[in-house]
């Protein structure tokens, strides 16, 4: 995918914030040091843009990259940036802190077009199933991403995501792909979905 302009917009501790200018967007979300920010960085071919390893706990911030593809696919459309849904018991942080933000994002966005769960292909918790199953009730398509796949051995990574799709009940309408922001390995997977969200047929 050629990416002809991919820039940071801005931080948004509150909704109030967010853009109005009508883009269509695309949301990622994850644990936090899922490697959310090393693939948006990949994923954008834009190393820096998104903050890797910051300090976990920013679970308010909001961040929107607003990107615009080239060729014979041109879009602009916002990356958003959810937080990470933090260390702590997924029920309790859920409830606290991320999950008024972020259903107060999902549910106010009419222009939001889909989703990115991330969650990591070596450690599959039960807070990715909680979180997962909220997301899902609250409604936008989801495509779900394992991440760091350069960490398991190739031959590996079948059985992994066959284990994914299952302890998370995923049914075949759910995109569930591999990314590695090491290799970039997925990446013109990934586009593909996204492409697909963005074109409606998500
Ligand atoms: P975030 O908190 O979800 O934004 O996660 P980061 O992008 O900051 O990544 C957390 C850690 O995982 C960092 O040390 C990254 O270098 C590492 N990491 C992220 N993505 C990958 C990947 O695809 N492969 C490997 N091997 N490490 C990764």
């Amino acid at each position: 995918m050629k990416i002809l302009s991919a820039e940071f917009i801005k931080s948004c501790p509150d909704p109030e914030q967010f853009p109005r200018d009508r883009l269509a967007e695309i949301a990622f979300a994850g644990r936090s040091n899922v490697g959310k920010s090393s693939l948006i960085n990949s994923l954008l071919g834009r190393k820096g843009l998104a903050k890797v390893s910051g300090t976990p706990g920013k679970t308010r911030i909001v961040n929107f990259f607003r990107i615009t593809t080239g060729d014979s696919w041109r879009r602009t459309f916002y990356a958003v940036d959810l937080p990470g849904y933090g260390y702590a018991k997924v029920s309790k942080s859920v409830r606290a802190q991320w999950g008024p933000m972020i259903e107060g994002y999902l549910t106010g966005r009419a222009d939001l077009r889909g989703i990115l769960l991330l969650l990591d292909v070596r450690r599959r918790e039960q807070h990715d199933r909680t979180a997962f199953e909220w997301l899902r009730g609250i409604g936008p398509q989801a495509i779900v991403v394992a991440t760091k796949v350069d960490k398991l051995a190739r031959g590996q990574r079948r059985g992994a995501l066959e284990a994914i799709r299952r302890e998370l009940g995923l049914d075949e309408t759910v995109p569930l792909l591999a990314y590695s922001a090491v290799t970039h390995e997925g990446r013109t997977e990934l586009w593909g979905a996204i492409r697909a969200l963005l074109d409606g047929a998500g």
